[in-house]
C-alpha cells in the first residue's frame, strides 16, 4: 500500500480509534463529559495543566469542511463551551486550540492551556516529537478533582448561587443588553455588573437551547416585560398614591435605584439569601443609592415570609403595590397557592398587583422541550402554568387583566411575530397581568 492509499483509507475511517463509541478511559485520556456533538477528554499528560481533547462524536469526519453547516455550528458551540470551562478552571495565561489530525484523521481539537514559562512557551507544544515531550501525570486524587471541576464548569456557570437564584442574573444580563440597544426601552446602569459573567452564561445557554444561539440583541419578551411593569408599577403608585411597594422575587431588579419614585415610597425586595449575597455586594461596590426607602427581606416565598415583611416595616392595613415578575414559573402549584393566599391576607383593598405567568401548554409543548430540559439542567425547572389567568387571580381576590406580548399595550415596536388570537386553544402562551385587590374577597 502506498502512503497515499494508506492515508486515504485512514481518512475514510478504516480502523479509526476516535470513532464512537470510545472507552471513557484509555492510555491517553479520561472522559470529562459529552457535549452536543462531541465529547471532552482530559489528557493523561498534564504538563500543560488542563490539556483536553474535544472529539467529534456523531460520525467519522476528517476535516471541518466535511461537516454540514448545522454540525459545524454545534461543534463550534461545543468548542466554545469546552475552552471556556477549561480556562475558568485552570486560569491559564493563554489557550492554544489546535485541530491537526494528520496522525489520526478524525475531527478533534486539542485544547492546550499555556502558562508563561511553560516547557514550550513562545512556540506550539508540538514543535518537538511526541515521545520527547515532557510527560507529567497528576496523582489520582488531584486528577479526579480536576475532572470534577471541569464537569461542573461544563454544566454551567461557576458560582455558589442556586440555579433558581441564577435566573435573576440571566434577566439582568438581558437588561444590560437592552441598555446597550440603540433605542432602549429603559436603561439599567447596574444590570451588567449584577448579571456578571454567570448571568451572561445562562442567557447564552438558554438562547442556544431555544435555537437562537447566534442572536445577540436583547430578548423581546424579557425587554417588553420589564418596560411594561416599569410603566404599570410606577403608574399604579402615582395614580393611587400608594406609599409601599413590594417586589416579590426581586432578584437583580434595580427599580429601587433606577426609577423615579414619589417621595416617601418605601420599597421592599423579597428574595432568597443567595440572591442578596450577590446583589448587595455588587450594589455596594457600585456605590448605588436608592431613590426610595429600600428594605430587603431575605425569605423563601414558598415558605413563611409575611411576618418578616411586616417586621421590615410593611403595613398590611395600608394599600400597596406588589410585583411578582418572572417568579411563578419556578414555583410548584402548592407554593403558588400558598404565596397568593398569603398575599391576599396582607393586600389591603385597592392594592395593585403585577405578575406574569405562562399557560400549562408551555410545560408540555414539544416546541419547548429543549428549552425546558436546559432549565432543568441549570437547576431552575419551570413548574407552573395557569390556564385562565383572569379567573385564576379572581379566585385569589384580584380583579385582573391579562395582556399578551405583542398586543398593542405590550409591543413597543419590539414584537415582530404575529399575535395569535386568544381564542385559538392549545398553544403555549405567556401573559402579563395587572390586577387590583377587590374588597371583601
Ligand atoms: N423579578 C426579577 C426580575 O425580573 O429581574 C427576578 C426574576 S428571576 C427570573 C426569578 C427570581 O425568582 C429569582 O431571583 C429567584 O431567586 C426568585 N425565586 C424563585 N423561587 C423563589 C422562592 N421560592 N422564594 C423567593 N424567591 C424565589
Amino acid at each position: 500500500m502506498t502512503d497515499k492509499t494508506k492515508w486515504e483509507s485512514l481518512v475514510a475511517g478504516a480502523g479509526c480509534p476516535l470513532d464512537a463509541p470510545r472507552p471513557p478511559s484509555n492510555d491517553h485520556w479520561d472522559l470529562i463529559g459529552q457535549l452536543s456533538v462531541s465529547s471532552l477528554y482530559l489528557a493523561k499528560n498534564q504538563t500543560y495543566r488542563g490539556q483536553c481533547q474535544l472529539v467529534f462524536d456523531t460520525r467519522h469526519v476528517a476535516r471541518v469542511d466535511q461537516l454540514s453547516r448545522p454540525e459545524w455550528s454545534s461543534l463550534a458551540g461545543d468548542l466554545f463551551t469546552a475552552q471556556q470551562a477549561v480556562a475558568r478552571v485552570v486560569k491559564p495565561d493563554h489557550v492554544n486550540i489546535e485541530s491537526l489530525g494528520n496522525v489520526v484523521p478524525h475531527l478533534h481539537w486539542h485544547i492546550i492551556p499555556r502558562y508563561v514559562g511553560d516547557p514550550m512557551w513562545g512556540a506550539p507544544v508540538w514543535q518537538v516529537p511526541l515521545d520527547s515531550m515532557p510527560d507529567r501525570r497528576l496523582p489520582d486524587e488531584e486528577r479526579a478533582a480536576l475532572i470534577a471541576q471541569l464537569q461542573k464548569a461544563l454544566a454551567g456557570p461557576v458560582t455558589d448561587m442556586t440555579g433558581v437564584g441564577l435566573t435573576s442574573r440571566w434577566v439582568a444580563a438581558n437588561r444590560a443588553l437592552e441598555t446597550d440597544h440603540a433605542s432602549p426601552l429603559y436603561r439599567d446602569p447596574y444590570a451588567r455588573e449584577l448579571a456578571g459573567e454567570a448571568g451572561f452564561d445562562v442567557l447564552y445557554s438558554m438562547r442556544t437551547a431555544s435555537g437562537m444561539g447566534s442572536f445577540s440583541g436583547p430578548d423581546p419578551y424579557l425587554t417588553i416585560r420589564t418596560r411594561f411593569f416599569d410603566d404599570a408599577l410606577l403608574g399604579a403608585v402615582r395614580d393611587a398614591s400608594i406609599g409601599q411597594v413590594v417586589i416579590l422575587a426581586a432578584g437583580m431588579d434595580a427599580r429601587a435605584f433606577r426609577l423615579e419614585w414619589p417621595s416617601g415610597v418605601r420599597l421592599f425586595e423579597v428574595d432568597r439569601e443567595d440572591v442578596f449575597t450577590h446583589k448587595e455586594d455588587v450594589l455596594k461596590r457600585l456605590k448605588a443609592s436608592p431613590s426610595c426607602d429600600r428594605r430587603i427581606v431575605q425569605r423563601d416565598l414558598a415558605q413563611s415570609w409575611v411576618s418578616a415583611l411586616v417586621g421590615a416595616g410593611f403595613d398590611p392595613k395600608t394599600k400597596a403595590a406588589f410585583l411578582a415578575e418572572g417568579l411563578l414559573y419556578y414555583l410548584d402549584e402548592s407554593a403558588v397557592v400558598s404565596m397568593l393566599d398569603a398575599l391576599r391576607d396582607i393586600a389591603a383593598p385597592g392594592s395593585w398587583l403585577g405578575v406574569d405567568a405562562t399557560n400549562p401548554e408551555v410545560l408540555t409543548s414539544p416546541f419547548m422541550a429543549t428549552y425546558l430540559k436546559k432549565l432543568t439542567e441549570l437547576g431552575s425547572p419551570w413548574k407552573f402554568g395557569m390556564a385562565d389567568p383572569e379567573a385564576y387571580l379572581a379566585s385569589k381576590g384580584w380583579q385582573a387583566t391579562a395582556v399578551y406580548p405583542g398586543e398593542s399595550e405590550a409591543n413597543y415596536g419590539r414584537w415582530v411575530l404575529p399575535v395569535v388570537p386568544r381564542a385559538i386553544p392549545g398553544l403555549p402562551r405567556t401573559f402579563l397581568m395587572r390586577a387590583t385587590r377587590v374588597a371583601g374577597s
